[in-house]
């Protein structure tokens, strides 16, 4: 149980890496940019990569591709689309709507 945690950590960590996951500057919270879309394939895309040159970050997958790409898929739809913090508080319609605009360009 505590590897299968560490490999969650991992996959959040590549996913924050590429903008897949993202960390909300006003409440700290975790949460998916997108579900299923070209930013999880950058993740995924980043994951490989890391096994292929065996940095120690991937480590704990030994070299299990397929599992790696997994838990990063996972990890997308584990936290919340969009901050939970900024959907109820005022303005975060905005906010929302302006981070996803940054990301188009
Ligand atoms: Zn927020």
């Amino acid at each position: 149980m505590i590897v299968e945690e560490e490999k969650f950590e991992v996959a959040t960590e590549i996913g924050l890496m590429v903008g897949y996951l993202e960390i909300c500057p006003v409440h700290e919270y975790v949460f998916s940019a997108e579900i299923d879309g070209e930013l999880m394939k950058n993740a995924c895309a980043l994951g490989n990569f890391f096994i292929s040159k065996k940095k120690p970050i991937v480590e704990i997958f030994q070299g299990n591709r397929r599992e790696l790409t997994d838990k990063i898929q996972e990890t997308g739809y584990w936290y919340p689309l969009g901050c939970p913090g900024c959907e109820k508080s005022e303005g975060g319609e905005i906010f929302r709507w302006i981070s996803h605009q940054l990301k188009k360009e």
